[in-house]
Formats: structure tokens, sequence, C-alpha cells
């Protein structure tokens, strides 16, 4: 995801460090390069604008910082701009029942489903229903879903009305004490008026906390004019952006805010309930900039890793003290992390490099073979690893020798990397913005 950003903007990044003042000129060039991609994102044209507008102010009016060189103020600058269009603050949702309106594929049932995944894992009551009366396999792909997750989906008897349901789902939520109540609304191909008097009932009768609009941002501009169109009827307090997976651009994640007034509260990044991640306007902007996503990594991290696990691996590590067991282990808990090319695209740097490269899993899923059929002595001490050692190895794991001799130099090679880190423990990280 925004892909296209990050490598444009790297761009204008690099040639800016070359510059050595920060005159009209370096200025407006690095001006010029941020609105051909931020038009070239499908980012609206207004809020392009008006980002650049005040970009320009800011950098012509900037009291010349001794310490930062050019290309750093124009990125504080930058930095700084993009966490205000995209939102300032993480937005959380608000009890109550939240009503999810949106046009038919966007998304909109399975967004419904990953929130009360992640809701009920922070330990909330959860419950989800259906005012889809016309499509009763939306109905039961809802129901389905909440089976899956573990939360109960209220059903009622047919011929209810979407109104009568929504009422229906309320007073049951209240009397099983439910912290969020999630609702799924009828969702049409085109915006109709039939749909919308439908939704500004349902809106009237149940007064939910939110009302979430769920985009494809791979729509663009497109959905922006479609959420206008609902925003207005019904007030949105919220948007999900579903498929940002799927979508290099960025245009609407970087519109939606500065165009609709309304928050971006989360994206939805791959088809697996897990796939959703809370809108940080900030990490978005560092990841814009190819200054990655540490802290998401970090997060993803500590739920996928146990705590001991990672003390003990980062202990040995220090020690330098590094075998091929851990070397298993450390495979074993990256695999557990996700996919790969996604967690590589939130590490400084890669970001834009990533476009291209796919990751091979079936490489970790071969060392891992090499090294289980070690035995425990080979994999503590791999100095006595010989030829007749490698053959069985390569044998045993239906791989070849220069496999085997592949994991073992990529393992000396880490093991070296680590000692030299060792050196650099406990010196800090270096903070950003720069100021
Ligand atoms: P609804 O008609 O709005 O309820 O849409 P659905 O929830 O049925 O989703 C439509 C399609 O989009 C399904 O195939 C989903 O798997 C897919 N989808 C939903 N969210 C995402 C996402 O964040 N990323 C990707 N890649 N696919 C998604």
């Amino acid at each position: 995801m925004l892909e296209l950003l990050t490598e444009k903007f790297g761009g204008t990044l690099s040639k800016l460090k070359g510059a050595r003042k920060l005159t009209d000129k370096v200025i407006n060039d690095a001006l010029r390069d941020i609105r051909l991609a931020l038009l070239e994102a499908d980012v609206d044209y207004e809020v392009a604008k008006s980002f650049l507008k005040r970009v320009r102010e800011r950098a012509l009016s900037q009291e010349v910082k001794r310490n930062l060189s050019p290309a750093e103020q124009v990125i504080t600058i930058v930095y700084e701009e993009l966490v205000n269009i995209l939102g300032k603050e993480k937005e959380d949702l608000k009890k109550g029942t939240v009503l999810f309106v949106g046009l038919q594929g966007t998304g909109k049932t399975t967004t419904i489903g990953k929130i009360a995944n992640l809701l009920k894992k922070k330990g909330f009551k959860v419950a989800v229903s259906s005012t889809d009366v016309r499509r009763p396999a939306a109905m039961l792909q809802l129901e389905r879903l909440a089976e899956r997750i573990g939360v109960p989906y209220y059903s009622f008897e047919e011929g209810l009305s979407a109104v009568q349901i929504a009422e229906r789902a309320v007073q049951r939520a209240k009397q099983d004490g439910v912290d969020y109540l999630l609702l799924d609304t009828a969702g049409r191909l085109h915006v109709d008026e039939e749909l919308m008097e439908e939704l500004k009932e349902i809106k009237e009768r149940v007064k939910p906390s939110e009302i979430i609009y769920v985009a494809d941002a791979m729509q663009g501009q497109t959905a922006l004019e479609t959420a206008k169109t609902f925003h207005e009827l019904l007030g949105l307090t919220g948007v999900v952006l579903t498929k940002m997976d799927g979508d290099a651009r960025g245009g609407l994640a970087l519109s939606v805010r500065e165009s609709l007034g309304v928050p971006i509260k989360f994206i939805g990044v791959g088809e697996k309930v897990e796939d959703i991640e809370p809108f940080y306007p900030d990490r978005i902007a560092q990841r814009i900039l190819g200054l990655g996503d540490i802290q998401s990594l970090v997060e993803r991290a500590q739920e996928v890793i146990p705590e001991d696990k990672a003390q003990h691996l980062s202990a040995k590590v220090l020690a330098g003290d590094f075998n091929l067991e851990d070397l298993r282990d450390m495979l074993r808990m990256i695999q557990n992390m996700g996919p790969l090319d996604k967690l590589l695209g939130m590490i400084p740097g890669i970001g834009a490099q990533m476009k291209n490269i796919k990751v091979d899993e079936k490489q970790f899923k071969r060392i891992e073979a090499v090294i289980n059929s070690m035995t425990p002595e080979e994999r503590r001490n791999p100095r006595i690893i010989n030829m007749s050692r490698k053959k069985r190895i390569a044998a045993g794991s239906g791989t070849s020798i220069s496999e085997v001799n592949k994991v073992l130099k990529r393992y000396e090679e880490m093991r070296k990397m680590m000692r030299k880190m060792k050196g650099m423990a406990g010196m800090p990280l270096p903070k950003f913005p720069f100021k």
C-alpha cells in the first residue's frame, strides 16, 4: 500500500539531499515534484492544492535552523503537514451502536467481522447483526463470520423490516450489556433514494454512537464522491478504507479527512479477519516518507512473540551466543508474524523498494528443514558439521549439500553481524521528526 507515494517522495527527498541551502528554487522544485506525486496518487485536487500552499508558506518563512539540512527542514514540514491532512490522531470507536454503511462489494461485511474480532480481543463485549433484508446471503455471510470469530449474531424472525431489525438488535444489545453492537446495513450498487430513506430512519430510531462509511480504497475519487453523498444525508462519524493492500496510490487515504472532515478510523489490508489496522496518521505519514513504520512492526511482534522468548533471544544475541536453534526459533517467529513482504514494507527505507520484491517464503521452510535435520549437538555447535554430517543433513531434509552450506554460511554471517551489533546495544534510536 502507498508504494507510489513512498517512491515519489523518496525521489524528491534524495534530490533535496544535494541542496546546501533552502532557496526559493530548491523549494519550488521540491513542491513541483510533490504536486505531481499527489496528483498521480489520485489525491483530491483541492486537498493537494491546500497541502502544497501550507508547505510552501512554512518552508519560505522558516527561520534558518542551523542544525537542520534543507532536506531535513523540508521533510519535517512535509511530515507535519501530512499528519495534519491525515487527521492528527488515531480515533477510537465510540461505544454503543455502530452503523456501517456503504455500497455493495466495498468490504462492509468483512470489515464488521474484522472490527468485531479486534474489539473482542481487547476485551469488549461485542454483538453483530444485519439489516440487509433484501439479501439473505449477505446476512448469512455475517452470521457465519460472527460464528467463526466467536461473537453473537442477533437474528430475528423473517418478515421484519430493516428498521425493525435494527430496533430489536439494539434492545437485545442493551439487555445483554453489550459494549459495541455492530450493525450491517443494506448495500446497493449505486446510491438510491430508498436506501437513503431506510438508513435515515434507522439512524433516527436507534441513535447510533457512530455511522461508519466503508470505502474501497482502490476506487479512489469515485468513492470520495459517494462518501460525500452519504455524509450529507446521514452525517458520518468515521470512515474505514478497505483494500489498502491493493492500492498503491493512496489518494483516498490522503483526501478523506480534509475533504469530508471525517476521520479515517481503520484500514483494511487483506482478506483475512486479522487484516485490519487502526489508522495512525503519524505512522502513515512516516510510511509515505519512507521512514517505515517501526511502531506497527513492534506491536505486531509483541502480539505473536511471547515476551520471555523474545527476552531470551535478545539476551543470547547480546552475549554473542547465538546458535542454529535460536535461528530456527527466530525464523518461526518471523513466519508467525504474517506475510513477509508486508512486514518488510514497515522497515525504514525498504518500503519503496519492496514493490517488485516477492519474498520467497518457501526458502524459510527449506532453512527450517535443514536445521531440523541436524542433531541438537550440531545445532548448538555448528563447527562440528563436517562433510559426512552435511551429506546426512542434506538427505534428511530433502535438500542438497550446497543448500546446507548456504544455511551455515548465512548463520555465520548473522552471527558476525550480531557480534557487531553487540557493541551498539543501548544506543538510542534516532528520533523523528528531527526537531
Ligand atoms: P460487502 O458487499 O460490502 O459486504 O463486501 P464484502 O465484505 O463481502 O467484501 C467484498 C470482497 O472484498 C470480498 O471478496 C472480501 O474478501 C474483499 N475484501 C474486503 N476487505 C478487503 C481488504 O481490506 N483487502 C482485500 N484485499 N480484500 C478485501
